[in-house]
């Protein structure tokens, strides 16, 4: 991945900080992406130092994510996603994903980082049924009054709220436990809560992501062990097999069975009643 010098070349984006690191586009280039800048190929450097298979645990969510988004549609009926801390647009997006079962699916993505909304509006201009906002998930508030939300999404009826891989950049004074009650408080019966997170199931490579997280300026990368991660769900039903690791949540021919990082991640889908 040396040779993808990513953003470096192209015009610059407003407001994007070029000197400080972002976590949307870390991932992107983790995931092998082109939209990052050579601070953010520094940090994603010093993550594969800790943990050599960094990659592989994006993977694993991605791969998680496509089969989730998949059985919310095909199975559970739903209709309309709000995608929480959406991330850059990348192989295998939520809203191709459910437009493959259905094309009338509503997708609102959300994202603190001002270039995902850049590159999200550049790929959805023609998609009316799916839109790209700004919104931080620890003003949950905000995020239902915006009116694109509104537009999209009508919440007394069901829907699903994706919270992949956004809690675990939270701290717990931030305490993203709150704000997966929030959103549930917002869920109408029959409406679904994604959540997955980093699992700190006792391995030091656990510590050893953590630490290159604050180091490399990242913020938060908080690994949470099973008993936190059921708090998201409280006020949920757990819909089988419940909260598992992330590649053993409805694996399919896709999904990896040998992956070195399957123990790193948990992944689960509560449902309202
Ligand atoms: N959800 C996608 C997935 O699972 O593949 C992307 C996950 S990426 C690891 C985390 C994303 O959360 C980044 O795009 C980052 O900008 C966004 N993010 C971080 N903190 C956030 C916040 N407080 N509010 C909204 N988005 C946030």
């Amino acid at each position: 991945m040396s040779d993808n010098r990513g953003l470096d070349d192209a015009p610059a984006i407003p407001d994007v900080d070029l000197t400080r690191p972002s976590i949307a586009r870390v991932y992107d280039y983790v995931l092998g992406g082109k939209d990052h800048y050579e601070i953010d190929r520094q940090v994603s450097a010093a993550l594969f130092n800790a943990v050599p298979e960094t990659s592989n645990l994006a993977e694993d969510n991605r791969n998680h994510l496509r089969r989730a988004v998949t059985w919310l549609v095909r199975e559970a009926g739903i209709r309309q996603i709000l995608d929480l801390g959406s991330g850059l647009p990348t192989a295998g997006n939520v809203h191709e994903i459910a437009h493959a079962a259905d094309p009338s699916v509503r997708v609102v993505y959300v994202d603190i980082d001002p270039i995902v909304l850049a590159h999200g509006r550049a790929l959805l201009d023609d998609d009316d049924t799916t839109t790209v906002i700004t919104g931080d998930v620890r003003d949950i508030d905000a995020i239902f009054a915006d009116p694109a939300v509104a537009e999209l999404i009508d919440t007394s009826q069901p829907f699903a709220v994706l919270a992949a891989s956004i809690f675990h950049h939270l701290s717990d004074d931030e305490d993203p436990y709150a704000v997966a009650a929030a959103i549930t408080a917002r869920l109408s019966p029959g409406s679904y809560l994604l959540a997955s997170n980093f699992l700190d199931d006792d391995e030091p490579r656990a510590k050893a992501l953590e630490k290159a997280f604050l180091e490399g300026g990242l913020g938060t990368g908080r690994f949470r062990t099973w008993a936190e991660q059921r708090r998201f769900f409280d006020g949920l039903e757990l819909v089988e097999p419940g909260l598992t690791y992330a590649n053993d949540w409805r694996p399919d021919d896709q999904t990896p069975t040998d992956s070195p990082t399957h123990t790193l991640y948990a992944a689960g889908i509560g449902r309202k009643a």
